[in-house]
This record gives C-alpha cells, structure tokens and sequence, in this order.
C-alpha cells in the first residue's frame, strides 16, 4: 500500500474512473491490488495488498448479481432475440436454429464469465457511493 494516511488505513480516495478502471482489470477498486481473486469463481474475502473487506454487510452482493443479470439479458437481446426478429422480418421460412444456439450460449456463458466483473465493479460503484472508511481494512471479524 502506498497511502501517506496512518498504517492499516483506507488507500486515499480515487477517481470513479480509477476505480472502474480497476474493477475491469478484475483488481481491488481501492488499491488496485492483484489477487484478490482465488479463483475465476471465488473471491477472497479481503484484498491481499489493503486488508480492504469487500462484503460491507450481509447481502453485499446482490448489486453484483444485478449487474450480471443485467450484462446476460443484453447479450441475450443481441444474439438471440435481436437476430431472430432481423432473421424472420426478412423471411418468415427461415431456420433459426444458429440463432437459438447463440442465445442459449450467451444465456449459459455469460453470467459464468462475467461473474468477476460483476462482483468488482459492484465493489467500486459501492465505493463511489460510499467511500471507505479509515477504519475498514484494518477492522478484522
Ligand atoms: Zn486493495
């Protein structure tokens, strides 16, 4: 951690941009630490480099799974459904097999690969509304 605050305290605020810059990148939003994911699916609890605890109170997440929800339906709209209107606008015969395909496969795949995401970008817009407090990191359960 490279804060000028008291040791054990919250990394100075940053921009909103840095943040979600950070949230992308599958980086801790307040430091911009790395590893602070175990595996694709799992988060840790806290970030290696800050001691930052990511889940502020019990329900934490459920912006996450708004936000994942939110990416699914749009790649749902634009691979399966979208194609489909084009496809029978232009010839009402036509198979749509492909095209049922592609939306399952965005249905399947996406909420599976965007899960990181959705978890670190709910954390920076958590941030951007709620700044860290100086006492978070530190403040073990
Ligand atoms: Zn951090």
């Amino acid at each position: 951690m490279t804060g000028t605050g008291p040791p054990g305290a919250a990394p100075p605020a940053s921009s909103p941009a840095r943040m979600l810059g950070r949230a992308l990148m599958r980086r801790c939003p307040l430091c911009g630490g790395r590893g602070i994911f175990s595996g694709w699916l799992h988060m840790r609890d806290r970030c290696p480099t800050c001691s930052y605890r990511f889940e502020r109170e019990e329900g934490f997440f459920l912006g996450s799974y708004a936000i994942n929800l939110g990416i699914t339906e749009a790649l749902l709209l634009l691979l399966g459904i979208l194609p489909c209107i084009v496809i029978l606008a232009s010839n009402p015969d036509a198979g749509l097999g492909p095209v049922i395909v592609g939306g399952a496969f965005a249905a399947l795949a996406a909420p599976i690969a965007f899960y990181p995401l959705s978890r670190t970008i709910w954390v920076a817009i958590d941030l951007m509304l709620r700044p860290a407090a100086s006492h978070e990191p530190t403040d073990r359960d």
